[in-house]
């Protein structure tokens, strides 16, 4: 698949081969090159989006059931092909393959999913004041899209947008991660196979700061839907020459509070998985654990227990491991940074610290998977977003303390929170300055319920009923219904 894909873009229902500089995408577990992608040019990115533009109209008005089953469809298509795809996740991002065709199989599901919404798509009549006239509110679609997005997730995170403007009736150009580009040019073919109309779904390939900013700055894109980091965000709404439609799903530095009356075995297990799981880079990985003093010690001992048995392990030769390669040297190198940082401000090692050993990790970006005791605020580990296998652990005496150090952050995505006490869950959770709070589990994101960040992780909503609304105008008509009034 990876030869087929190769410098392409796709462009009005075509694969093309680029023009542009090729960029090199190398597996980070072996660090070979596995193919390379073409940086696209500016009259290839003008060709995209004016293939979105003439593709909207007729998109845009077609009966919803065309469009629901047209995304039913892409869902079938994808599901039957997961393996396949799982396998090029694995070789440009380094996620085992059994965990990357989970995550194929959620972008088949969130067709499934925007399929169904798109059909209940209608707006509300609102009675004015006075008897003889209302108010009709009615949605229509924004228009073109243009979609940037990260490697951590390289088709769950192109799913949400695609799908959700596609419910909406937008169309739309990605530009997915350098890292992960083969990815979406497997969910492109997808597309095609699919039969969904030409110019409906485009991809760019290309950098960030040149083919993600010309998306940006193009005056025929009419919203910008990202995700990736805080500071780009940041550049993305600062550098958008015009008003348009901005969401953006930012970073995050997630918190877990974990109290005394916590299961405490459930809460080792659902540390162990939401720190370590993609090697911590998600967004809504743990960073930091809070735990309360009298079980302190043993939540400690029993994360770090955790935390060693985790295999890791070549992705794509042993697709059960835990854990594969770590997708570049960037996120490995901020890693060790946070740790080395840690253990100089007095924090002591309870498991990992270092690569593991053996030939089969001579090369790629491989950690184990690493967790740091007696943290304070002082520590990057607790502050920044690590993106890495690495969790700061802090003890607590007052709930108060638990709920200020969690909200002590510029970030506000997910929270996490241990507690079997319905009294502590209610005062808690309410508490937590975040977009998403999962307590007694680790799953803060569903796909049927919105998600989204407060603060510096980001405005706007993905998931659900909601991340089918961002793509919407709402249009209100106020008609009088008898004698029209001058
Ligand atoms: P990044 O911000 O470096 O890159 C994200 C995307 O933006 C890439 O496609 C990149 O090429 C593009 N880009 C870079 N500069 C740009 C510019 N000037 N204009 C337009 N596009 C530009 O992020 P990353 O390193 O790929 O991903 C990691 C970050 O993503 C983390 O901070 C993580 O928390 C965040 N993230 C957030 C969510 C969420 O739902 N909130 C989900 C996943 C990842």
């Amino acid at each position: 698949m990876l030869d087929q894909l190769s410098g392409k873009l796709f462009i009005d229902g075509d694969f093309v081969t680029g023009r542009g500089r090729p960029i090199p995408v190398e597996n980070p577990a072996t660090l070979e090159e596995i193919g390379s992608i073409t940086l696209a040019s500016q009259e290839e990115i003008d060709a995209a989006v004016a293939a979105a533009r003439k593709a909207f109209p007729d998109w845009a008005t077609a009966p919803a059931k065309v469009r629901a089953a047209a995304l039913h469809r892409l869902g079938e298509v994808i599901a039957a092909d997961a393996d396949a795809m799982a396998k090029v996740m694995t070789l440009e991002q380094g996620k085992p393959v059994n965990e990357a065709r989970g995550e194929i199989l959620k972008l088949a599901e969130a067709c499934h999913f925007y399929a169904e919404e798109a059909v209940r798509v209608h707006g509300e009549i609102i009675p004015n004041d006075t008897t003889d006239s209302e108010s009709h509110v009615v949605r229509e679609p924004i228009g073109v899209v243009g979609a940037i997005t990260p490697w951590n997730y390289p088709a769950e995170l192109i799913g949400w947008k695609l799908c959700g403007a596609l419910a909406a009736g937008c169309t739309i150009v990605i530009k997915p991660a350098e890292l992960t580009p083969f990815t979406a040019l497997a969910i492109a073919a997808k597309v095609k196979e699919a039969k969904i109309p030409a110019g409906v779904v485009n991809v760019v390939t290309g950098s960030g700061s040149v083919v993600g900013q010309a998306l940006v700055e193009h005056p025929d894109t009419d919203k910008i839907a990202f995700t990736g980091s805080s500071a780009v965000g940041l550049h993305i709404q600062k550098t958008c020459p015009r008003i348009k439609r901005l969401s953006l799903e930012l970073g995050g530095n997630c918190p877990m509070i974990v109290t005394a009356k916590a299961d405490l075995a459930a809460a080792i297990k659902g540390a162990a998985r939401r720190s370590f799981r993609n090697n911590g880079q998600i967004c809504i990985a743990i960073n930091r654990i809070y735990v309360e003093r009298s079980v302190y010690e043993a939540f400690v001992a029993g994360l770090a227990k955790a935390a060693d048995a985790l295999t890791v392990a070549n992705g794509f030769t042993q697709p059960d491991a835990d854990i594969g390669a770590m997708a570049s040297a960037e996120p490995l190198n901020k890693t060790i940074d946070h740790l080395k940082d840690a253990l100089a401000k007095g924090a002591r090692l309870a498991a990992g610290g270092d690569r593991p050993q053996g030939e089969a990790f001579a090369k790629g970006y491989f950690f184990r998977p690493t967790v740091v005791a007696d943290c304070d605020h002082t520590m990057k580990v607790m502050t920044e977003e690590t993106f890495g296998p690495l969790v700061g652990v802090m003890p607590f005496d007052r709930l108060e303390e638990a709920v200020k150090l969690s909200n002590d952050t510029p970030y506000g995505l997910a929270s996490y929170l241990y507690t079997q006490d319905a009294a502590e869950i209610r005062h808690l959770s309410r508490r937590l300055d975040y977009g998403n709070v999962a307590v007694n589990n680790v799953d803060a994101g569903v796909m049927n319920a919105p998600y989204g960040g407060r603060k510096q992780s980001g405005v706007g909503y993905e998931h659900g009923r909601e991340g089918m609304l961002e793509y919407f105008n709402f249009k209100h008509i106020r008609i009088r219904l008898d004698q029209p009034e001058g």
